[in-house]
């Protein structure tokens, strides 16, 4: 396999992330900073702009010196493929931001730009648990709810750039208010925002996410209960998807995934209840095998590694 090298740069409401790619999944000369300490998106780009330029001086000095860098692959929470924008993105006052085409300016490289969900996907499907699977859902449990659909093998986005907004299915008519101001949507019943919420409604008080995984594995009954309906919402949001989609695998990523570790088999057991008939025990649901902490910047360079290869 000929050496092929990317930049990844998974910008985050609290923190960037950037490093350099190669096409056998490893991370070079990683950093970060904060995102927000920067007054506007100019002052902030002039930052990413020299923190890119710090890691090519760092590629000179390395392995990779004489493999030239195949382009920028960044992901970030709305951001739209399409255009190559950022819309106004939740904790930063940034408004509508063209930041794919102001990077290539700025450093001549060409410049892909993804929301985070989809590059999550892209990075399964090159490096993770869904090599190699034509038809897969990447679900991100965090504090919302996001989804990349890959069907038949390529990335669906749509025209307007907005497909995969699995976390606004609703589940619960006239359910829980969402944070986007819709009622009964999967994301506030399957984010850790909904696993307080399910965990206030079982406890009578408030219990975090954490609190709850601790008190799962001690075998507290009432903590096995919020896991389990939590599993259940996420199971009945899936068995739609999978109707529309019929995909074979479901991978669940984020801090939920990760909240008791059988988390995807109960979530299966439930997708199997729900599934239509036809499709049923069809989609496998496996939890992300991508280390938390790299792997949206993996999913960023995967952009360009993905679709260059
Ligand atoms: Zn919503």
């Amino acid at each position: 396999m000929k050496a092929r090298v990317a930049i990844g740069i998974d910008i985050g409401g609290t923190n960037t992330k950037l490093a350099l790619v190669t096409n056998d999944g490893m991370l070079r000369g990683a950093r970060s900073f904060k995102t927000q300490d920067y007054p506007d998106f100019p002052h902030y780009l002039a930052e990413l702009t020299k923190q890119i330029n710090e890691l090519i001086e760092f590629k000179k000095t390395s392995s990779l010196a004489d493999t030239p860098i195949a382009g920028i692959g960044v992901g970030a929470p709305n951001a739209n493929w399409n255009n190559g924008c950022i819309v106004s993105p939740v904790n930063l006052k940034w408004g509508k931001v063209d930041i794919a085409h102001q990077l290539e300016a700025a450093t001549g490289l060409p410049v892909e730009l993804d929301n985070d969900a989809n590059t999550a996907a892209i990075g399964e499907a090159l490096f993770g648990v869904a090599k190699g699977v034509r038809d897969f859902v990447l679900v991100t449990l965090g504090t919302g709810v996001g989804t990349g659909i890959f069907a038949e093998g390529i990335i669906i986005r749509s025209e307007n750039g907005k497909a995969g907004e699995g976390g606004h299915i609703v589940v619960q008519k006239d359910g829980r208010l969402c944070g986007c101001g819709g009622k009964g949507h999967l994301e506030i019943y399957a984010s850790s925002t909904g696993v307080e919420m399910t965990a206030q409604e079982i406890f009578g008080k408030k219990v975090t996410a954490k609190e709850i995984s601790e008190l799962y594995k001690k075998g507290d009954a009432l903590a096995e209960k919020v896991v389990d309906q939590t599993a259940e919402w996420l199971g009945l949001g899936l068995s739609t998807m999978a109707a529309v989609l019929n995909p074979s695998l479901f991978v669940i990523a984020g801090g939920v995934s990760q909240i008791s570790e059988d988390f995807d088999k109960r979530v299966q057991h439930w997708l199997d209840q729900y599934a239509f008939k036809a499709i049923r025990h069809e989609a496998r649901v496996k939890t992300t095998s991508t280390n938390q902490e790299t792997g949206s910047v993996l999913g960023a360079a995967a952009l360009i590694l993905h679709s260059k290869s």
